[in-house]
């Protein structure tokens, strides 16, 4: 299993002499993101693309990947739906933004950011900011500290809408699904972020690691964990340890899994995500991962 994993393609590849998009900001990217995931709301609006949005959805950011900025843009703007480069003004650094361009659906339906002068070869999937607290913010942190990475984020509280339809990790029917999916049809790598809280049945773990539905891990999934316990985090390991798994039910591990893209499923304890040592030494960790991605 872990040879097939390594023997698929992974990356995508833009053309070098690419157009940009036509809209530019300056941002602080960080106040980007975390502005915009502070306004969600437990019993917030959340209604999930149709069939035909998702299809459109899917097919504008396969162009998106390709570096078609002109397609892309137009197959996205009737979702409400926009491009935009951000220069962060923290690093220099650029990123491509898909965003709503105004109020309605679509502006709960959640972001991606793209590094915008590497080629994509990793994505971190941020499906339950706000709930699972501070997940958003490693996520940035990430994109900021690898180069080549994708930052796919839910746009709505997990409990926002009626009967867990905001719940992206577990729902197909999602913006954030839609994205992640093309992703690994491309054959990249992802990393999916959550937060548990100090419930009896995940101690004494400061993390729970696993590769979603899949019964093995690749070798560098196994460093990750390795990296992770060399700096004291106690570590819970899917593939071998008997853990309290959340990952096994996740639908993006699940296709994953049909696409041969590997699939990584982490939940942090409180104290691993956010402020202080532990979470300094989680992201630093996860930060080695996602560079052997990036340089593969
Ligand atoms: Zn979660």
């Amino acid at each position: 299993m872990a040879l097939a994993l390594f023997g698929c393609q992974s990356g995508t590849h833009r053309e070098p002499e690419r157009p940009a998009p036509s809209a530019r900001e300056l941002v602080d990217l960080r106040s980007r993101v975390l502005g915009y995931t502070a306004t969600f709301q437990e019993d917030g609006p959340y209604t999930a693309p149709d069939d035909d949005g998702r299809e459109r959805l899917a097919r504008g950011v396969g162009r998106l990947l390709e570096g078609d900025f002109r397609r892309a843009e137009e197959l996205l703007a009737p979702l409400g739906l926009g491009i935009t480069r951000l220069t962060d003004t923290a690093s220099g650094r650029r990123y491509d933004e898909v965003a709503a361009t105004g109020p309605g659906d679509s502006a709960h339906w959640g972001r991606l950011y793209l590094n915008a002068d590497a080629d994509v070869r990793w994505s971190a999937q941020v499906p339950h900011p706000r709930s699972d607290r501070n997940t958003e913010d490693l996520g940035v942190r990430l994109l900021e500290d690898a180069p080549g990475g994708a930052l796919v984020l839910a746009g709505a509280h997990r409990r926002a809408g009626d009967d867990g339809a905001a719940d992206v990790a577990h729902r197909e029917d999602s913006a954030f699904h839609t994205v992640v999916a093309e992703l690994q049809r491309r054959g990249v790598p992802g990393i999916q972020l959550h937060g548990f809280d100090d419930s009896s049945d995940r101690r004494p773990y400061d993390a729970v690691l696993s590769t979603g539905a899949a019964q093995s891990a690749p070798g560098e999934v196994v460093a990750l964990a390795d990296r992770m316990e060399a700096d004291g985090l106690r570590v819970c390991r899917g593939w071998s340890d008997r853990c309290p798994l959340e990952g096994r039910s996740n639908v993006q591990g699940r296709a994953a899994q049909r696409q041969h893209a590997t699939f990584v499923h982490l939940e942090l304890a409180p104290h691993a995500r956010g402020d202080g040592r532990d979470a300094d030494e989680a992201a630093d960790a996860i930060t080695g991962l996602l560079s052997a991605w990036a340089h593969d």
